[in-house]
């Protein structure tokens, strides 16, 4: 895994602007700069796991945090019963471009299954 930062460590750092819905000790949620659905938070980590392969036993917590900071999030904007997805891609076939791991949260509208 690559040492170098992402752009997500300067949101975090609040060096560059992002629409912040949610903080905590270990977590932050943001909306995604290009939505895929009316309702696109990431929730990152606040520090770099840079994929899914890299959780372990040493930073799992900040993976349950994540979790948790979804299910109040859900809940706070009254979209949890209605139903949510919860999506985190890994490396090339996953697509993923940002090498923080994030866990998009997609709401707000029918989501179609399976993704394609
Ligand atoms: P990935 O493809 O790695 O799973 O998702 C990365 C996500 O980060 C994309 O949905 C992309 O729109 C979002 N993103 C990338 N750069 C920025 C940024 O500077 N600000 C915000 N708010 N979202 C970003």
């Amino acid at each position: 895994m690559s040492e170098a930062g992402t752009i997500f460590d300067k949101i975090i750092s609040k060096e560059i602007p992002a629409e912040i819905v949610y903080e905590d000790d270990y977590v932050l949620g943001f909306k995604d700069i290009n939505p895929q659905a009316p309702i696109h938070v990431l929730f990152i980590p606040k520090i770099r796991i840079a994929t899914h392969n890299d959780i372990d036993v040493e930073n799992l917590d900040y993976v349950g945090k994540i979790h948790l900071a979804v299910n109040n999030y859900a809940k706070q904007i009254g979209e949890d019963e209605n139903g949510y997805r919860i999506v985190m891609n890994c490396n090339g076939n996953g697509q993923q471009t940002v090498f923080h791991i994030h866990m998009h949260f997609l709401a707000g509208r029918q989501l179609n299954w399976p993704p394609g």
